[in-house]
């Protein structure tokens, strides 16, 4: 055995052991969102904050911190997957040696006290209520930019947290090309007469009807049952708990159709992405993906290009008439159009396929403003609606639904939004790449075989996807560096046909 190997293998002992815990916080939290009783919640919380923190200090120990340093020329000798372990492993060790635990510490407790002060202020409306807690995690991501160093731009300092490999010039470019071709192709289907009639998805629809459909969608995606489970919460997400345990929930409304089964698929796909993991680096557990755009791009993908296209319910909608009747009066082709509807909303998450996009980047443009101190916290609603108006044409009608929206400043997440908007672009271009080599996938869908596309991503995203970064990935893959062009003639061609723009 090489030295290399043998080192990789010291530094896996040393990563399954912190794993272990890691995991078990895991299993902590989604016992919490799922069956915990609510009486144990402050107690629940200090448990998982202790086992967490183990994970972290035994993944940042000096054992691994000197296995790394071992390895440092030697990485040449391992193959492509101990090559991206190791890189990964070194750039979660070096970003958490740059903060001073007692900066951490701090930061740590006032992004706790950020969070409940956001959760009030959102509750009654009020900006100025969060306008200081706020303040202060924008001061401790500054300081932690300064620790990480950059050349010229302290947000690409923060960036890597989430999507390591890109920069903010990268965003820019992207941006600058999408948004001239995106905002008139949004008021192009905004003023048209032909609207899809979304009522068709209201009704009532009784949860374990809804549930026998989330089921059969998560099959036919391939998601394993031996190695996962569905379960029901308030927020839906992805989980993995060990080397063969990845768990999705999702959220059963019971007046609308679209809202569970959608997000049934978009978890699936995040879950494809982690049950598919080489055996290498099964054990090791990480809190997040590398790239999370790529993470995103994998759920967006079985959302979007296979759960909202009409190939897929050629195949699937006789299953959803079997199970809801209503729906043997309805034609494909109506119910089709209802779950693309495309309608501008003040909300992040309401958004649709096309609309999305927009929301991503003007939350870019205003928290890289933030960090490079160019606009100030006090005159964010101000600047936010402004922006929204910019990119979506509409205002919201109060902070609550506006600045206020999300939760991730109040996280001190920085550089997370993009994430989402890369999410879309990777997975049009990952799709792209697939039908190019799969001529007959569309085809192969609309009989429900999914086989194909899962096969290919089991190849090519799946095993090393959670150590490498996704320019890299990206241009192995599809041969280009990321880009909107693939997104955005995907959306055109999809949106032309819904809307009948010739
Ligand atoms: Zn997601």
């Amino acid at each position: 055995m090489s030295e290399a190997r043998s080192l990789l293998e010291n530094l896996s002992e040393l990563l399954k052991r912190a794993s272990m815990f890691g995991y078990a916080s895991n299993l902590l939290y989604w016992d919490q969102q799922t069956k915990m009783p609510i009486d144990e919640a402050k107690g629940r919380a200090e448990i998982y904050a202790t086992v967490k923190a183990e994970w972290f200090k035994l993944l940042t120990s000096n054992e691994v911190g000197e296995t790394l340093k071992k390895l440092v020329g030697k990485e040449t000798e391992l193959d492509p997957g101990g090559q991206a372990l190791v890189r990964r492993i070194g750039n979660i060790y070096e970003r958490a040696k740059a903060i001073p635990p007692d900066l951490f510490k701090a930061f740590s407790e006032a992004s706790l006290r950020a969070y409940t002060v956001w959760v009030e202020a959102k509750e009654k409306s009020d900006f100025k209520h969060f306008q200081p807690a706020l303040e202060e995690m924008i001061g401790f991501k500054n300081k932690f930019a300064e620790l990480y160093g950059y050349e010229k731009n302290p947000y690409d300092a923060l960036l890597p947290d989430f999507e390591p490999g890109i920069t903010s010039e990268d965003l820019k470019r992207i941006i600058q090309s999408l948004k001239e071709k995106l905002v008139p192709f949004v008021s192009l289907l905004i003023e048209k007469s032909n609207k899809p009639n979304e009522s068709l998805l209201r009704g009532h629809f009784p949860e374990d009807l809804q549930r026998q459909l989330s089921l059969e969608s998560l099959r036919l995606i391939g998601f394993n049952f031996n190695q996962g489970r569905l379960d029901t919460t308030v927020h839906p997400f992805t989980i993995t708990i060990g080397a063969d345990d990845t768990r999705v929930t999702t959220n059963f409304l019971p007046g609308e159709l679209d809202s569970a089964l959608l997000s049934t698929l978009h978890e699936g796909g995040h879950a494809l992405y982690d049950q598919g993991r080489d055996s290498l680096i099964k054990w090791v557990y990480f809190d997040r993906g590398y790239s999370m755009g790529i993470h995103e791009s994998q759920s967006r993908m079985f959302e979007n290009m296979v759960g909202k296209s009409l190939s897929y319910w050629k195949f699937f909608y006789p299953k959803l008439q079997n199970i809801f009747s209503y729906y043997e009066s309805v034609p494909l082709e109506d119910f089709y159009r209802a779950i693309n509807v495309v309608k501008t909303s003040p909300i992040r998450i309401y958004a649709d396929e096309v609309t999305y996009n927009l929301h991503i980047m003007f939350r870019f443009e205003i928290e890289e403003a933030l960090i490079k101190g160019e606009i100030e916290v006090k005159d964010l609603p101000e600047i936010w609606n402004s922006k929204m108006q910019e990119y979506l044409g509409i205002l919201p009608e109060n902070d609550a639904k506006g600045v206020l929206q999300d939760v991730h400043w109040s996280l001190g997440y920085f550089g997370y939004f993009p994430s989402y908007m890369l999410g879309n672009l990777y997975a049009a271009q990952l799709f792209d790449a697939v039908k190019r080599e799969i001529r007959d996938l569309e085809e192969e869908i609309t009989k429900g075989n999914l086989k194909p596309l899962l096969a290919w991503l089991r190849e090519k995203v799946h095993p090393f996807g959670l150590v490498r970064e996704a320019p890299d990935l990206l241009r192995e893959v599809t041969g280009e560096v990321p880009n909107s062009q693939y997104w955005m003639e995907y959306i055109k061609e999809k949106f032309d046909q819904i809307y009948g723009i010739s």
